[in-house]
Formats: structure tokens, sequence, C-alpha cells
């Protein structure tokens, strides 16, 4: 294989079916290039119809055995690909740098988020246990247990390419069944490795397959009768549309989708410590972020004092390519979304917000191609304003000041979406307000991005998800398994 560490601009990225690598045959194709250079890294030939037939056939032939082996075997290729991740962790990191424009630090931090998820899935034979009773009726014993269902297929989106599939990946594996992952076709190179180190892991063929693509082949994945359900991680409208066509189908589906989320800073926060942590939740990884928390609702009497703060502390920001361990902002997925991310401040300066820091005229010495954009702070921003309303995904920040923290929960409860929210504040009575109203799934106090931990559950509320069970964790076992009750009766013979 070659070193997608130094790619040549010729890569040519293939499925991995059936435990073999295989060119995809479909007629469309994208090509690749490093977010900060806009140089050429390869291309993806999208998945035919017949790819995505071949893989589902060798994932369902795959889960007559992989379903019935003991859980103690299922899970030992998983702890060997926990090994191998971590020793692989710095090689991952550099091409997923390149695949995507974030910074080294952000993409190990994004590994190590992932490979928790290995860890924990490594736990199943005590977390899909569930429970008996002897004597539930009359000479009756019974017992629930759950079992794997079949083909399940993930589609990820580019903003965490070598954590997202893991959300899903480690646990429908060690719960018994086969698992086909649909990347982003704008950076499918990290999931090319990663599939290679999965080769190396030891999992039957079949088990595990990667298959690229874009729409047509979500779609058919979504539409074949031999994929028993469907996770979806990517923007609302696509994710509705998801959630809707899998369940016309009968599966099991879980979509999350975009985000708008809102930090909230009382009086009585620590005003630095604050000011620190929300320019890192809205600008890390160019706010590419389902968790960036880019609207910063500030209690009068602290407005002026904080937004100076915050402006000081994002001027600091290092913009730059990603493999420059100086830098704190990398590039921009594409040209087309840092144009998308212009229009957005375009809008907001057309709307009325003041701008207190401009990152459009941002040029980077050596990399005058690259998909680079500085950050840039709006205050003023009012709740009807466009900035305030769509999810940007792009380095701004928005903040208007609010007359108390009551009023801050009514509007960041107004909004459409429910991913994460978080607040600032040294008042427990404020904290346990927030935490109880909040219409929103991940709720963070004092902490600037509020992403659970493998073993809790990840994903939002309202416009942010559609289905029940969310990614990660617990959830994960539900969502890929169904239950069963037993009830036994042996009469003494
Ligand atoms: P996207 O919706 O454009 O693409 C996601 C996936 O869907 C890709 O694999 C793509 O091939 C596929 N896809 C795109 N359009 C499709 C269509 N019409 N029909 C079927 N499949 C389609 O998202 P993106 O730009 O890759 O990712 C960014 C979005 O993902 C942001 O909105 C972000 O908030 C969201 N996101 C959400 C979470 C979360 O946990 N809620 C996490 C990460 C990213």
């Amino acid at each position: 294989m070659v070193d997608l560490r130094e790619p040549d601009g010729t890569e040519a990225v293939e499925n991995y079916v059936d435990g073999a690598w295989q060119t995809p045959t479909g007629d469309d194709e994208q090509a690749l290039s490093n977010p900060a250079t806009t140089e050429p890294l390869g291309s993806v030939t999208f998945s035919s119809e017949s790819d995505i037939d071949e893989a589902v056939r060798a994932g369902n032939e795959a889960f007559e055995e992989w379903s019935q082996a003991p859980v103690e075997e299922r899970i030992q290729p998983l702890f060997k690909l926990k090994t191998l991740l971590e020793e692989h962790q710095d090689e991952l990191a550099e091409i997923l740098v390149q695949d995507h424009g974030k910074t080294l630090a952000e993409a190990r931090g994004e590994l190590r988020r992932g490979i928790e998820n290995v860890e924990v899935a490594c736990g199943i034979p005590s977390m899909m246990q569930s429970g008996s009773l002897l004597n539930a009726a009359p000479e009756i014993d019974e017992s629930a247990v759950r079992k794997p269902l079949g083909v399940f297929a993930a589609i990820t989106p580019f903003n965490f390419p070598g954590m997202i599939p893991l959300w899903f990946l480690p646990y429908a594996v060690a719960t018994g069944n086969s698992f086909i992952l649909k990347p982003s076709e704008q950076n499918p190179l990290v999931a090319t490795r990663l599939f290679e180190l999965i080769d190396e892991a030891g999992f039957p063929d079949g088990v595990v397959q990667l298959v690229n693509g874009g729409v047509d082949t979500v779609n058919g994945l979504i539409d074949h009768e031999g994929v028993e359900g469907i996770s979806f991680v990517g923007s609302t409208p696509v994710a509705k549309l998801i959630y809707e066509r899998a369940a016309a189908n009968g599966k099991r589906v879980q979509a999350q989708g975009g985000a708008k989320n809102h930090i909230i800073v009382t009086e009585t926060a620590d005003l630095e410590f604050a000011a620190e942590k929300t320019v890192s939740s809205a600008c890390a990884c160019a706010g590419e972020r389902c968790l960036a928390n880019d609207i910063v609702l500030v209690e009068d009497g602290v407005y002026e004092e904080f937004t100076d703060l915050v402006v000081e502390e994002t001027a600091s920001q290092v913009v730059g390519n990603g493999l420059n361990e100086e830098t704190d902002i990398g590039a921009l997925i594409s040209e087309e979304h840092e144009q998308r991310v212009r229009d957005y401040i375009d809008t907001g300066v057309e709307e009325g917000a003041t701008v207190l820091l401009d990152g459009r005229d941002t040029e980077i010495d050596g990399h005058e191609d690259g998909n680079f954009l500085a950050p840039t702070v709006f205050g003023d921003v009012s709740e009807e304003m466009t900035i305030s309303q769509e999810e940007i995904f792009g380095p701004v920040l928005g903040l208007a000041s609010v007359d108390s923290v009551d009023d801050a929960i009514e509007r960041m409860n107004r909004s459409r979406f429910g991913n994460a929210a978080s607040l600032f504040t040294g008042s427990g009575a404020d904290a346990r307000k927030f935490r109880h109203e909040g219409e929103i799934g991940n709720l963070g106090v004092n902490v600037g991005t509020s992403a659970p931990m493998a073993f809790f559950h990840f994903g939002g509320w309202k416009d942010s998800f559609f289905g029940d069970l969310h990614a990660q964790g617990e959830d994960m076992i539900h969502f890929y398994t169904d239950k069963a009750v037993y009830i036994e009766r042996w009469p003494d013979a």
C-alpha cells in the first residue's frame, strides 16, 4: 500500500469488500485535494449497484457465523484494533490533516475519542447482558436476551473522518452484526488507512466492509433489502431525508443532523476562562464541528468586558497549515465551503451585526491557494439574524447581550436545533436552571465544548437528531440488537 502520509496525487481510493481491496465500478468520481494547499491527493470512484450488492451479500454471509461466535471471540479483533490504532495514531493524524485541513493536535484528539469507542465496545460481554428472573410465574423462569440482526451501514460526514466511523463500527460488530461504512466522499483517505488496520486486526471476511461513494451509494444501501439498519451523521436536510427513506423501507435508523449551539455567560462567571473556552469552542477545527458553540449570550453587566476578552483571544489564534505544530486554526474542507462561510459573513454585515474582528482578508504565506479564513467576531447579533439562526460551520463567532439567564435560555430554546450548549457561571442556581430547562442534548457547565465520553450516548434534540437511540455507548447496543424473552418451564420428571 502507498504511504498516505506522502500522497503523490494519484491515490485511487478502493473499497474493502469480503476481506479484499477492490476498485469501485461506478460511473462517477470525485477528485481529492489537500485543503491547506489545494494540491491533488487522488480520487475516489463511486460504488455501483453491483458493488453494493456484493458487499451486502458478503456481510449477510459473514453474519451467519459471526452472530454465533462466542462473544469473547468477537471482541478479540477489537482489542487488536485498539492497539493498532494507538500504534498508528500519529500516522493517521498526518493523513487526517492533509485530507481534512484541521491541525495535528485536533486530529490526534479526534482519533483518541474514536479509540475510546473501541475500548468501550470491548466491554460488550458485560454490557450486552439483560435481566433474568427465577420463578417469574409458577415453575417458570424468564430471561431477556439481546440478539444481533444482520448487516448495518453507517454513512458519515467529512468533519470527523477518523472518529465518527468509530461511534458505530465497534459496537455493531461486538454485538454480532456485520457492518458497512460509507465515508464522506470529500475525504475518504483516513477511512482507507483505518480499514488497512482493520484488515490486520483479524475480523473474518465480510464482517467489516468499506464502500465508497456519494448520494446514489447511500440510497443504494438504504434501499437494499439485505441491510437491517442505518446510522447517519451529517447535515440536517440530509439527516431528515435519510430518516424518512430508511423508515419508509422499514429499517432501523438513527440520523444525527446539524446544529446551532449557544454559550451563555453570566455575571458570576470567570470571564477570562470563559473567553478562552468560548473561542476554542467556536474556532477549533476551523468551526467545522457540530458541537461548535458560536452564538454567545452574555449578561448585560459583563458584555463589554467579555467581548473585549473574546476579541483579544480570537486575534491571537494562529491560522495556517495544520501540519505545523504552532497552528491553532487549519483550513476549511473545500473552496466551495470557504465561499459559503464568506457568504454568511457578508450576510451578517448586511443584516447589521457589528464586525469586531474580520477574518476575510487572510493570506497564509506559501499557502495562497489554501481554503483559509481567519476567525471573524460579530457583536450585537440579534436573534432574527441569519448568522444567529443557521449553522455556519466556519470560524465565525457572534455575541449578544441579554438581560438575564432566563432570557438567554429562552432565546437558546427557540432555536430549531438542540445539539449542544454551554453555560459559564459561578452560580449553582443558574447551572441548575440551565440543566433543567435547556432543550438540548449535550449541556456543559463551565465546559467550552460539551462532548460526552464514549461510555455516554452522543446526540442532539429537535432538528439536530432524527430517531430515538443515539451514537456511542449503551444506546448503540440497543440500536444494534433486538430483545427476546425466554419463558421456560421444566417440570420435574
Ligand atoms: P452532508 O450531509 O453533506 O454529508 C454527510 C454524508 O451524507 C456523506 O457521506 C454524503 O455522501 C452523504 N450525502 C450527502 N448528501 C446526500 C443526499 N442528498 N442523499 C444521501 N446522502 C447524502 O454533511 P457534511 O457536510 O459531510 O458534514 C457536515 C454536517 O454534519 C454539519 O451539518 C454537521 O453539523 C453535521 N454533523 C453532525 C454531527 C452530530 O453528531 N449531530 C456530527 C458531525 C457532523
